[in-house]
């Protein structure tokens, strides 16, 4: 049987979503149950010896993303050997071949609101996230930067809601690994 290129590197999927919706929640129940190893974007640019930021940004209390640092940083474990589950807020700037899938998290707007309460945010930084989950960006970016049918939307306002898109995607993982060794 002809391999493709996309089939040089072990199942990937990408996570995203605005802060809060619960990415990195199910990135790391999906990492125990699969093997897939957890990405999580934001630990990486924080916690890496290659310098992948350019500076603090003191009004969103965050990193300035160096991009281009970050993808070469990434590609030979994401794009190479693959086998990750990629947990970023963001998700147009990757390289469309590196993903199987692409599984936008969204969240009821109150819901959203006290989650980041709950974590501290700055009540503008809260706002511009609601703000954003309002405006549905994330699922806007995801489908303008991947064909349609690698995009996945999932609600993930509950308990319920997240087990069920865990045994979803466990089961998509599964299946892919399976094909994988006939
Ligand atoms: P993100 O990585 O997208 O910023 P987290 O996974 O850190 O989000 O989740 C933010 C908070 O919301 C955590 O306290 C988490 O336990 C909670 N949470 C996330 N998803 C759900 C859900 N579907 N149901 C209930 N609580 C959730
Ligand atoms: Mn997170």
């Amino acid at each position: 049987q002809q391999s493709s290129v996309a089939d040089a590197r072990q199942t990937n999927v990408l996570i995203t979503g605005t802060p809060g919706t619960g990415k990195s929640t199910l990135a790391a129940q999906l990492a125990q149950r699969t093997g897939l190893e957890h990405v999580d974007v934001g630990d990486v640019v924080r916690n890496s010896q290659d310098k992948l930021h350019d500076g603090w940004d003191e009004h969103n209390a965050a990193y300035v993303l160096n991009e281009d640092a970050l993808l070469d940083h990434l590609e030979p474990l994401v794009g190479g050997r693959g086998g990750c589950i990629v947990d970023h807020h963001s998700s147009d700037f990757y390289p469309e071949r590196w993903f199987d899938k692409v599984v936008v998290l969204t969240c009821d707007n109150t819901v959203l609101y006290n989650r980041l309460e709950g974590r501290g945010y700055a009540v503008h930084k809260i706002q511009e996230n609601v703000q954003h989950e309002i405006m549905q960006c994330s699922v806007e970016e995801a489908n303008d930067a991947y064909a349609k049918d690698f995009v996945e939307v999932m609600r993930s306002d509950t308990d319920e809601e997240m087990r069920g898109n865990l045994e979803r995607l466990v089961a998509w993982v599964q299946s892919r690994t399976t094909t994988d060794a006939v």
